[in-house]
């Protein structure tokens, strides 16, 4: 006869069955949520009830989005000013430069000081259909130029220490001259003092991975957050994602085949792919998320709490840091 199993045996036995997403992948692991501007008042309430779902997940930071050429700049405010006054969550802004002199985008950056943000997510944006290039006389040429401008403008304030992101491309930006120009652009914005890069979102995990080691190659020693873009509409995920050069895989393809119709299953089917996307980064060694929540955010709150990050283990968290 076989001694019987101990409680301890048992249970051990049971977790090593289960899979992987009832375990909590690593500890410290880091999340932060993007936010776009509501443009009406059904939006807005919707984006405040996203935010409270998302608010007892900790996240580091959550940024909103600014329309490029300022088209979504008093709609940004008012969202920056909303979440800065109802929760608790450090609010970071976006901020791009193409079509604005760099009056116009220090006033912007001093509306963001005066509303409490003290983190800018400093891109160039991208000039409207049909205008090339974007530049105005006395605006800033790219996003290191602006990153520097920044730096510039908040130094000797109390807002000196703005912390600051830029974006960054693991599929190569669809208009870099190479993939080395984009690195080279990567390596510019952090050396003209941004903090940390955040990526166009992918889905291809290993071009990302590729990516983190050629950057990484290069010097860069910054953190590279990778954005994770939960699919919330099929058909509207491809036509950003052609937009923005990023690859949809065929299984993606197969995966979401014939369900438009089916919004309910695309859901159930999206948090499957962001859950096993962020499985795959964090076994690779990644313990920051940034999320593109589109302001919904079930697919993300569901995906944060198979990587571990749950209400419960953020005030375990809180309690230990206190
Ligand atoms: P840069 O760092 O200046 O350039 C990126 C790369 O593009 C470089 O390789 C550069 O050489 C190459 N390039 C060459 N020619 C051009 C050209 N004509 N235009 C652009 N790039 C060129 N956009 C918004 O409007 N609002 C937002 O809130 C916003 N948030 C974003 C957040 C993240 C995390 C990311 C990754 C992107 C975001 N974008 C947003 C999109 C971004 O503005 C565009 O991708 C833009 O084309 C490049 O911005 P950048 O700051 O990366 O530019």
């Amino acid at each position: 006869m076989t001694n019987p199993l101990t409680f301890e045996d048992e249970t051990a036995a049971r977790f090593a069955r289960r899979p992987w997403p009832t375990t909590s992948i690593r500890p410290g692991v880091e999340v932060s949520f993007e936010f776009f501007p509501p443009a009406t008042q059904a939006g807005e309430a919707n984006l405040a009830a996203c935010a409270a779902q998302l608010e007892p997940l900790g996240p580091k930071f959550v940024s909103v989005t600014y329309g490029a050429g300022g088209t979504t700049q008093d709609r940004t405010q008012v969202a920056i000013r909303s979440l800065e006054a109802t929760t608790t969550m450090a609010v970071a802004g976006h901020l791009t430069c193409v079509g604005a002199t760099q009056q116009q985008v220090g006033e912007v950056i001093d509306d963001y000081i005066a509303a409490g943000v003290r983190h800018i997510v400093a891109l160039r944006g991208d000039a409207p259909e049909g205008q090339t290039g974007g530049s105005v006389a006395g605006g800033y040429r790219d996003a290191a130029d602006l990153v520097a401008g920044i730096r510039r403008h908040v130094a000797g304030t109390s807002a000196e220490g703005m912390e600051i992101s830029v974006g960054a491309y693991p599929e190569v930006h669809p208009k870099a001259a190479s993939a080395q120009a984009d690195l080279d652009s990567l390596k510019a914005k952090l050396d003209a003092g941004a903090d940390r890069a955040i990526t166009q979102f992918f889905f291809d995990t290993d071009a990302f991975l590729r990516f983190l080691d050629r950057a990484r190659s290069a010097g860069i020693t910054a953190p590279i957050v990778p954005g994770i873009m939960p699919v919330t509409n099929f058909a509207n995920t491809c036509r950003f994602s052609e937009r923005c050069g990023t690859t949809i895989p065929s299984w993606m393809h197969e995966l979401f085949a014939d369900l438009d119709d089916a919004p309910e299953v695309q859901q159930m089917i999206a948090a499957t792919v962001a859950a096993e996307q962020c499985r795959q980064l964090a076994e690779h060694g990644v313990n920051q998320f940034h999320f593109y929540t589109m302001n919904k955010p079930e697919i993300t709150a569901a995906t944060c709490r198979i990587l571990g990050v749950t209400p419960a283990s953020v005030r375990s968290r809180q309690a230990q840091a206190s």
